[in-house]
């Protein structure tokens, strides 16, 4: 069937608003309204004067030419991105202050960087970098653990302008392999291990596994995550190939001069989190990226000198890199990082860090918040969360329930939220409150940040209250192209209507003028010619006290075209029965009307997801359709998957 199609149905009315906290609006870093149409009249001088506060070794002569798809920022202009974190800071008064607070997943491990202390060991590690012969445009590839030592290589190849390729450490041998090999990495930066949930994940195992079949490799540079001697000794170095990060640094002079990079030089490669299939090669250039993430961090996360701000992404997604690594530190920033597991060795563990801390501004993901909705208030209730002031989260959509949930119970009802839209290929934060001056509504992620223009398209490229979402005018931190293959560039995200980036995102405008995303274009469903994002429904579900999270799909119906088929996680302690699935049945009905009852409804403990949390309910589709299950490799836990699709067959064919 055709997933194409015009507008969507808007079955979801939200009617709560949550205006700036007096308070906050006071001291936060932007309060005037005036800001959006300030930045409207001149959107290439609004970027500009953010860029502006950046240093630059040359300044630009150009701010945009744009020849779609091709945009180019701040053309002429020289820059380096690892000075912009740490060498203007180290220069002034935040010299001393912490950059860096890592807490391992053993609760005694901590480790403080200085922004002197950060630029030292970059510094040191560009030189090891250098001395094994990485140069400017060569590639590294980095599969390392949430410890410093991620950020400092990331740092370490901007210094001397080598693009990264950060691999999360979760992937598998092969997906480390496939993402070695399109970008043609040189050098790979692993660990011998991380820890997750208690066990010791072998890293440098999965790495040599991966280099077997990786020929553009030529060296693999090791950190000694700290597992004590006789584990490290039981890691297997190849002579001549890999080396120690300890030894490398040992000998290194932290003596080195930034390269002084092009605007427009790549600065990194990040494949996409693949939730619908092949991830693609995202590629990001160096001054417009930087600008970009420079003032979102600044803005939407109201940075304050005092701010002690945690992102609880991992670094091998976009959002660590853009949230916990260069937009935080080009600040001046104090960032909290966190190598583990949220539930170990306690489901409080995110609240004991905190408290211990005194975080005040917290970033997490829709999945993580559903999360700790399962598990209870019992858990962050035992902590002392007066010091937050400000939640964000980023991801997937947040149904309002969730919203509230995180509001009321992490947030104390005081802090604002930041439901921020965005996407690999966005670089950051495109859609989103500003937090000292949008009234915000849950589940919407409100309003293109200054001098963005989004628009709700249909398939004629007319605007519509509903429909697809649309970027109508270039960013500074846009994908520039795919590594290596720009047709798939073109094609992807530019063959949808002239000159317009598609996001591959539904979306509609409510009454306020916000927008709400609705999910994906792919995964919406057609119920009897109405064509329905998955969001609303799986928010339906939600909004019901027994639930902590759903996924819909549209299962193929041989008169509505598809019903509705729901997979449901219930609370810690509520049993899923045969009323409860009436229940919920009549719940969406009452909450969003007949046409989205779903025809049946699956409890399950978990539900299938990507490596980075989101729902992949393209499988769900398989699954409710019997078809043989597609492929599962970006799957955190493909265990999930096959007995989701037993329990169907048992259950599901009602
Ligand atoms: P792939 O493109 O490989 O299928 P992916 O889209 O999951 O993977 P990301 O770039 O990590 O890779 O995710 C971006 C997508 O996440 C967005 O297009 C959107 O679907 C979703 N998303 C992110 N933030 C939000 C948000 N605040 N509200 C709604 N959806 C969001
Ligand atoms: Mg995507």
């Amino acid at each position: 069937m055709s997933r194409d199609g015009d507008a969507f149905d808007m079955l979801l009315t939200e009617d709560r608003r949550f205006p700036p906290p007096e308070g906050f609006r006071e001291r936060a870093v932007v309060s005037d309204p005036d800001v959006y149409e300030d930045a409207e009249r001149d959107f290439q001088e609004y970027w500009a004067a953010w860029a502006e506060e950046l240093d630059w070794f040359e300044p630009w002569h150009t701010v945009l030419e744009w020849t779609p798809p091709h945009a180019q920022w701040f053309l002429g202009g020289r820059l380096n991105v690892a000075y912009n974190c740490l060498d203007r800071h180290v220069n002034g008064p935040k010299r001393n202050q912490a950059a860096l607070i890592w807490e391992g997943e053993p609760q005694d491990e901590r480790r403080v960087y200085t922004y002197w202390d950060l630029h030292r060991e970059v510094c040191q590690f560009a030189n090891a970098l250098k001395g094994l012969g990485v140069g400017r445009g060569d590639r590294v590839a980095i599969y390392l653990p949430m410890i410093p030592e991620a950020a400092i290589a990331m740092l370490a190849c901007a210094r001397i302008g080598a693009p990264h390729s950060v691999v999360f450490g979760g992937f598998s041998p092969e997906s480390l392999g496939d993402r070695i090999n399109d970008a043609g990495a040189k050098v790979l930066i692993t660990a011998d291990g991380g820890y997750r949930r208690g066990q010791v994940l072998p890293l440098k195992a999965a790495a040599d596994k991966a280099m077997e079949n990786c020929p553009t490799i030529e060296h693999c540079v090791c950190v000694a995550r700290g597992f004590g001697l006789s584990k490290v000794s039981g890691v297997h170095m190849t002579g001549g190939r890999d080396h120690w990060y300890h030894d490398l640094i040992a000998d290194a002079s932290a003596d080195c001069p930034p390269e002084p990079m092009d605007s427009e030089d790549v600065l990194y490669i990040l494949y996409t989190s693949g939730t619908t299939g092949k991830p693609k090669g995202v590629v990001h250039h160096t001054g417009g990226y930087l600008t970009q993430v420079y003032a979102t961090t600044k803005v939407v996360f109201d940075l304050q000198d005092d701010d002690v701000y945690w992102c609880s992404a991992d670094v091998g997604w976009v959002t660590g890199h853009s949230y916990i690594v260069y937009g935080p530190l080009a600040n001046g920033a104090t960032v909290m990082m966190y190598e583990g597991a949220p539930d170990w060795p306690h489901r409080g563990r995110f609240w004991e860090i905190c408290e211990k801390y005194g975080v005040t501004v917290f970033y997490t993901a829709p999945t993580a918040i559903r999360a700790f909705m399962k598990w209870g208030e019992a858990f962050p209730d035992q902590y002392d969360l007066s010091k937050l002031r400000l939640l964000g989260t980023v991801g997937e959509p947040i149904n309002p329930e969730a919203w509230i949930w995180y509001h009321n119970v992490i947030g104390g009802g005081r802090c604002p939220i930041v439901d921020t839209w965005w996407q690999t290929e966005t670089g950051a934060i495109m859609i989103t409150p500003l937090p000292g001056v949008t009234a915000t509504t849950p589940g919407s992620a409100t309003l293109p940040f200054p001098g963005i223009e989004a628009k709700i398209l249909n398939d004629e490229g007319e605007e519509a209250d509903a429909g697809y979402l649309a970027l109508t005018r270039p960013w500074p931190s846009m994908i520039r192209t795919i590594w290596g293959d720009d047709q798939r560039f073109k094609d992807t995200y530019w063959s949808k209507w002239p000159d317009t980036y598609f996001t591959g995102d539904g979306a509609k405008r409510d009454g306020d003028g916000n927008l709400w995303v609705l999910g994906r274009v792919d995964d919406v469903l057609n119920v009897a010619g109405h064509r329905i994002g998955t969001m609303e429904v799986e928010s339906a579900l939600v909004d019901h006290p027994a639930v902590a999270e759903a996924a819909v799909v549209g299962k193929t119906h041989d008169v509505k075209g598809e019903s509705v088929a729901s997979f449901v996680t219930l609370k810690d302690g509520i049993e899923g029965t045969d009323e409860l699935v009436a229940e919920l049945k009549q719940h969406v009905v009452d909450k969003i009307g007949a046409i989205a009852r779903p025809e049946t409804v699956i409890f399950t403990g978990a539900l299938p997801k990507t490596r980075s949390g989101k729902i992949m309910r393209r499988l769900l589709r398989d699954i409710a359709d019997g078809r043989a299950v597609g492929d599962t490799t970006t799957l955190a836990d493909p265990e999930v998957v096959m007995s989701l699709k037993n329990r169907y067959e048992e259950e599901g064919k009602i």
